[in-house]
């Protein structure tokens, strides 16, 4: 639908990602990013609603006629590391990079604003348009910020912060979509129920006493205690997690901080992660890893605490969601680029709390134009900008279908 119209936006769109992915902003730090979008969204007639959970943007694109709230949600912000591509658009900001493509989810999503907000004849109800801050986190300099502006800063996440703005009040249903090198362009890849896993993150500190190596026995050796913690830590998986919860368990570090080889060292300080798609299955990982972790310690005459950040929540699709989209998009690219799938997304992504309020759908948009195309929150990241029309096309189509669905109360 609209085939010319979005085919005609392509150098427009082109422009729109080049320039911010020039610009590149951290989380809660998108100002420009955010002027950027505001200014685009207005410049389609639309009202903008700027400052939602710190930097964020949310325009509202109404029918006239009565109907279901459909909500679209990009994200904006970059990550901080140092592009490493040649790319002529490359990255003017020393150590940022939009290297997760949330600079052409916005572009994508803008063109998307633009041709509907020309077209309310083709649908009824309404179309929210959230542009969300800070879904890689929150920066540490970002904490003071989020105070100062009365924001909540005891969670993580973007997301939550726009919840505290009432983004999600009076939606109906939301759709999320993100880019994805390791599928192949054009292609789309939909979980049926677990589209990305909840995140935590873990540092575990261990102290005994440090002594001469010769004389171990003067000593209180915490590296024994943290060998016999890694080992019961992943037992837990083992042994007391079902079958059938999916849920990864990794001890990413584990070192003697100002150690040497011939003594007996007083730390041992470990960081890891643990996934999965269910509240109680996580609880249970955290409740275990305090008690393994201090009582190990204390048989081993140490000290042992664990501090825990706890990152997303899982984002759960809705199934009658899932397969709706699937077939929206099976009709609109063919059967053969659509993976429709039971099989579990490990990663993580911050919109898990806006489908707790909503039914919908995450899912993956391939770009991927090489085999070996460096994966995202690689330096190298690299995206084609033809794939944004294709972006644009796919939002319309599933809004509009969506929304129809929604209204005659299929959804
Ligand atoms: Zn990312
Ligand atoms: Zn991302």
């Amino acid at each position: 639908m609209f085939e010319r119209e979005i085919n005609d936006l392509q150098n427009e769109l082109e422009s729109h990602y080049k320039d911010l992915h020039e610009h590149p902003e951290k989380g809660f730090h998108e100002t420009r990013t955010a002027a950027f979008i505001a200014k685009e969204l207005k410049s389609y007639g639309l009202k903008v609603k700027m400052g939602v959970g710190l930097t964020g943007v949310v325009a509202e694109l109404d029918s006239g006629k009565p109907g279901k709230t459909l909500m679209m949600r990009a994200d904006i912000d970059c990550l901080e590391i140092q592009e490493q591509t040649d790319v002529p658009w490359k990255s003017q900001n020393p150590g940022l990079m939009h290297g997760c493509g949330h600079d052409s989810h916005v572009t994508m999503l803008l063109g998307a604003a633009n041709i509907l907000s020309r077209h309310k004849e083709a649908f009824q109800g309404k179309i929210r348009f959230v542009f969300q801050p800070a879904e890689e986190g929150t920066p540490a300099d970002a904490w003071a910020l989020l105070k100062k502006a009365g924001y909540d800063t005891t969670v993580q996440s973007g997301s939550l912060q726009m919840l505290q703005d009432h983004v999600m009040d009076g939606v109906d249903g939301c759709l999320v979509m993100h880019v994805q090198p390791q599928i192949p362009f054009g292609n789309v890849r939909i979980s049926k129920r677990n589209a990305a896993s909840s995140s935590d993150w873990f540092t575990i500190d261990i102290h005994g006493k440090g002594g001469h190596g010769a004389m171990p026995h003067k000593a209180i050796d915490p590296l024994p205690v943290a060998a016999q913690i890694i080992n019961e830590l992943y037992m837990i998986m083992a042994r007391e997690i079902p079958a059938s919860q999916t849920s990864a368990f990794t001890i990413g570090v584990c070192n003697t901080p100002s150690a040497v080889w011939n003594a007996v060292c007083d730390r041992v300080h470990m960081e890891g992660t643990y996934r999965n798609f269910n509240e109680g299955v996580r609880e249970h990982i955290a409740a275990r890893m305090e008690e393994i972790v201090t009582s190990i310690a204390a048989a081993g005459r140490c000290t042992g605490s664990v501090q825990r950040v706890k990152y997303y929540k899982a984002v759960l699709n809705n199934e009658t969601w899932s397969s709706r989209v699937a077939g929206y998009c099976r009709d609109f690219l063919g059967p053969d680029h659509v993976d429709y799938t039971e099989e579990p997304s490990i990663t993580s992504e911050d919109c898990g709390c806006f489908m707790e309020k909503a039914p919908g759908v995450y899912f993956w948009f391939g770009i991927g134009t090489e085999p070996d195309q460096p994966p995202l929150h690689s330096p190298r990241f690299y995206l084609d900008p033809k794939i944004l029309v294709g972006g644009v096309r796919m939002h319309v189509n599933n809004a509009l279908h969506l929304l129809a669905d929604m209204n005659a109360g299929v959804l």
